[in-house]
């Protein structure tokens, strides 16, 4: 599953994160994680970052977009992944949407935790209060002052974050503002049926596709032995032309014989050569006619003449 958690500083993405961890066996990618680490080891992206995030404004898109790059490629990211504090800006979204597609994975869901700002500092406040009684480091940014700077930059450009994953059909709100628990089985619920529905698309399309495998069989069966046909046909049309033409030009007999043995379709050459016997015997008798005709001629004149002796 690869989800991505939307919502202001203290929205609480953290704590929900965790529990998605332990739910899905997958890992979060939390950006300010990662920087905060960079910071405290003093790489160069640390040394880039650490100003920047003391003042509560944004790190450039390049540093955590590379960052980003090169983790989702660890072997622990395979199964699946929540991103917690990224993408924090339109072209940082526009990255991810390039870097999943060119590594043919999907994104399953956007989780926004919606909250009312007012009740922002007050957890921001009750957060740093438990961290120092467990004796953790209080982070640098989380003040009253570089609180509301970051909820400015995630007001100016992370919110547009959500008309882009709305629009994308990928947008999931839940109500931050129930309790950790309420919230926590909100989320699951909804992951819950996306699943459902997911697998319910997978079993369709494997179904379509059983049917379509023998359905494209027999359609490229079909043509094949069309062909076949169509060349079987043709050969025969043409040797019941042949024997047609040798019917009109051979005597009846011969032509009948000659139309035999194309078959069926050398029909119209036996008939043809039918018609080729009628036509001979036709003019047989034209040519007996003519003979007698002369004959009545001749005999004409011999009676003229011999009437003309008289
Ligand atoms: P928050 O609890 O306010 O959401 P994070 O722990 O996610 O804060 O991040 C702390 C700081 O790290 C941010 O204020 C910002 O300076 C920097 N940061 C973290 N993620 C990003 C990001 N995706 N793009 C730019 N800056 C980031």
């Amino acid at each position: 599953m690869r989800l991505i958690l939307l919502g202001p500083p203290g929205a609480g993405k953290g704590t929900q994160a965790q529990r998605l961890v332990h739910k899905h066996g997958i890992v979060q990618l939390s950006t300010g994680e990662m920087l905060r680490a960079a910071v405290a080891a003093g790489t160069p992206v640390g040394l880039k970052a650490k100003d920047i995030m003391a003042s509560g404004a944004l790190v450039p898109d390049e540093v955590v977009v590379g960052i980003i790059a090169d983790r989702i490629e660890e072997p622990d990211a395979k199964k699946g992944f929540i991103l917690d504090g990224f993408p924090r800006t339109v072209p940082q979204a526009e990255a991810l949407d390039e870097l999943l597609k060119k590594k043919h994975l999907k994104l399953d869901a956007v989780v926004e935790l919606r909250v009312n700002e007012s009740a922002l500092l007050e957890r921001v406040e009750t957060r740093v209060a438990q961290m120092r009684e467990r004796g953790e480091e209080v982070r640098i940014d989380d003040t009253p002052e570089v609180l509301s700077k970051r909820l400015a930059s995630y007001r100016a450009q992370t919110e547009p974050l959500v008309h882009y994953y709305s629009e994308k059909r990928k947008l999931i709100t839940i109500d931050g503002m129930m309790t950790i628990e309420q919230v926590t089985v909100a989320i699951n619920r909804v992951l819950s049926a996306l699943e459902a529905a997911d697998s319910a698309a997978k079993a369709a399309k494997k179904t379509a596709r059983k049917t379509a495998k023998p359905a494209a069989k027999t359609a490229a069966k079909t043509p094949a032995k069309g062909a076949k046909k169509a060349v079987k046909a043709k050969k025969t049309v043409k040797k019941a032309k042949k024997a047609a033409k040798k019917a009109v030009k051979a005597p009846a007999r011969k032509a009948k014989k000659a139309a035999k043995p194309a078959g069926k379709a050398a029909k119209g050459g036996k008939k043809t050569a039918v018609k080729a016997k009628s036509r001979t015997s036709a003019s047989k008798a034209a040519k007996t006619r003519k003979v007698a005709k002369k004959a009545t001629k001749k005999r004409a004149k011999a009676v003229k003449r011999l009437t003309k002796r008289r």
